[in-house]
């Protein structure tokens, strides 16, 4: 019997993903937590195991035919293990939210006290915000950065935390540029008996290539994006110690998640077999060097970097310096138009609300997977500040975004069609 859509002539979804391919790649994708992922990746997400039902997990499942799911699954597990040095592993949640959610859900009650960062100081929704879930049920309570040197106030954390007695302390940030040591969270965390939850959605690329501190051995679990950094699918996974590994399972499935993406975690088994593979170090070194050129090149152009620079893959550009009547959603929209994308983000303490914002998060993962280095970053730099500077000129914003296309075109980064 045929597939309707062998004989329909409405080809308008694959018109407009045929239109995404050419924006993705002639244009300059900077927004942090996205990235390029292999073809092979996108041959496993775009797979047959999207027909499968697996509820459960490998050797335990509700329905039959799940031999080779099994295998795909445990391989899965077994190399996100080996990659980050875990105890144990589930590869099932469907996002980075769905991970926290699960993790919440299987350490705690509804009700009981979190630590975590705020949101306009780097944290990320699931972090207790009033309109997420976490901040509906559990009683979040956040610390934040100083304010001169915008780290993160261990001080401030450590006084909550023998006010508010947590059950949780969760580290993790979303739009904080600097480096996240697990030391000095776990001495908080063992000194009030918190779990220590480490969400390190944005940096698991990093952990995974050696570019920044693995948290696996201090936290009690760890969850992170696999779409980010990691290079891999679209995707959530959970890292915990032993002890809690029935705890986790049980609230992913059937807690909080019906049948899981196989598909999706046969992507998530391909990139983690990408990211153990030694050239992934160079890339995760590489998207960090790529960073500091690009942070510095903006400094030069007039723009304030928060903290004054960055350590990770991202940076936030507090833009009022450069123009103070250039707020970040002015600066997304102009920029779209000259074929940089990246987004607004508010600076700590921001005068503006979040959808208005003083600032722009930037990132280098993309980029640096298309191939660019340091050479390239002070061109991209000046991209940006001649768009802003020229924002009300269309002629002069069309002009920037055929040099974008130039510039894109030496850094092919599907050279084979997909
Ligand atoms: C991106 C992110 C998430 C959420 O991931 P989704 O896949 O978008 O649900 C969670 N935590 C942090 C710190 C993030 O940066």
């Amino acid at each position: 019997m045929p597939f309707p859509s062998d004989t329909d002539p409405d080809n308008t979804v694959f018109d407009l993903l045929e239109t995404e391919r050419i924006r993705q790649t002639t244009g300059l994708q900077l927004i942090a937590s996205e990235n390029f992922t292999s073809p092979a990746v996108m041959h496993a997400t775009g797979s047959i195991l999207t027909n499968k039902y697996s509820e459960g997990y490998p050797g335990k499942r509700y329905y039959g035919g799940n031999v080779n799911v099994d295998e795909i699954e445990a391989l899965a597990i077994s190399r996100v293990k080996q990659l980050f040095g875990a105890e144990h592993a589930n590869v099932q949640p469907h996002s980075g939210a769905s991970a926290n959610m699960a993790v919440y859900l299987g350490l705690l009650n509804p009700g009981d006290t979190i630590l975590g960062l705020s949101l306009d100081h780097g944290g990320h929704l699931t972090h207790g915000s009033p309109v997420n879930a976490s901040g509906i049920l559990y009683n979040f309570k956040s610390y934040g950065v100083t304010s001169g040197e915008e780290r993160i106030d261990f001080e401030e954390m450590r006084d909550l935390a023998l006010e508010h007695r947590p059950k949780m302390i969760v580290a993790g940030t979303t739009s904080y540029p600097r480096r996240l040591d697990p030391e000095p969270f776990k001495a908080i965390a063992d000194e009030v008996g918190a779990l220590l939850m480490f969400d390190i959605a944005h940096l698991a690329g990093l952990v995974a290539g050696g570019a920044h501190p693995n948290p696996v051995p201090y936290a009690d679990v760890v969850t992170f994006t696999t779409h980010k950094t990691l290079r891999g699918p679209r995707g959530g996974c959970i890292l915990s110690k032993a002890q809690y590994a029935q705890a986790i399972d049980k609230a992913v499935f059937p807690g909080s998640q019906g049948g899981p993406l196989e598909h999706a975690v046969a992507a998530k088994a391909v990139a983690f077999r990408e990211a153990l593979d030694p050239s992934f170090s160079v890339y995760a070194h590489q998207i960090v060097k790529n960073a500091s050129a690009l942070a510095a090149a903006l400094t030069k152009e007039g723009f304030r970097l928060v903290s004054g620079g960055t350590d990770t893959h991202l940076m936030v550009v507090d833009l009022r310096p450069f123009d103070a009547e250039c707020t970040g959603k002015v600066a997304q929209l102009v920029l779209d138009e000259a074929g940089i994308t990246l987004n607004k983000n508010t600076v700590p303490d921001d005068p503006r609300s979040p959808f208005v914002t003083s600032g722009v998060r930037i990132g280098t993962p993309s980029v640096t997977t298309q191939g660019m280095t340091e050479a390239e970053m002070p061109i991209i730099a000046s991209l940006i500040a001649e768009t802003l500077r020229h924002r009300d000129d269309a002629a002069a914003v069309a002009a920037v975004k055929s040099k974008v296309a130039a510039l894109c075109a030496k850094f092919p980064v599907y050279p084979h069609k997909l």
